[in-house]
């Protein structure tokens, strides 16, 4: 693949799909609260090998969990007023506010991928081969005719 991406609302449609936001690949996501450290067809590093790359996502999370949590309240005041149950919006709320985040976790974390990738292309180290730390890197085998 080169570093040439679609355009940002494939990108972004890829990254709500939880497929790689770069070339569309699947599976990316091993488990619900685990992604792949590479795309199985393009290589990209999903972490973009930046320790404590995943914060972005964090904020995503955030950011649409207050927004179900608005779309909440508000439709819980529309829907019951003027006789609004405050303990019952109140555990509604905190109920949003606890299984929200869980629900639309590796949904953050593709889409923060992808809005990376819309401002960040990726350029050829995010597509190396990635090496272990500690471990060599693997040499090409040489031709033993070559050294002789
Ligand atoms: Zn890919």
């Amino acid at each position: 693949m080169g570093t040439a991406l679609p355009p940002a609302r494939t990108i972004l449609a890829r990254g709500l799909r939880l497929r790689c936001p770069a070339c569309g690949g699947h599976p990316i996501v091993l488990r619900w609260f685990r992604l792949c450290s590479s795309c199985p067809s393009c290589g990209l590093h999903l972490d973009r090998d930046e320790p404590g790359y995943w914060l972005g996502s964090y904020t995503v999370n955030l950011f649409a969990t207050e927004g179900a949590f608005v779309t909440y309240f508000v439709a819980a005041l529309v829907v019951t007023w003027p006789t609004v149950p405050w303990t019952l919006v109140l555990w509604g709320g905190v109920a949003v506010g606890l299984v929200i985040p869980f629900l639309i976790f590796p949904f953050t974390k593709t889409l923060y991928l992808a809005i990376d990738l819309c401002l960040r292309p990726p350029g050829p180290p995010d597509l190396a081969t990635p090496v272990e730390r500690g471990i060599p890197k693997p040499v090409a085998p040489t031709d033993p005719r070559r050294t002789r």
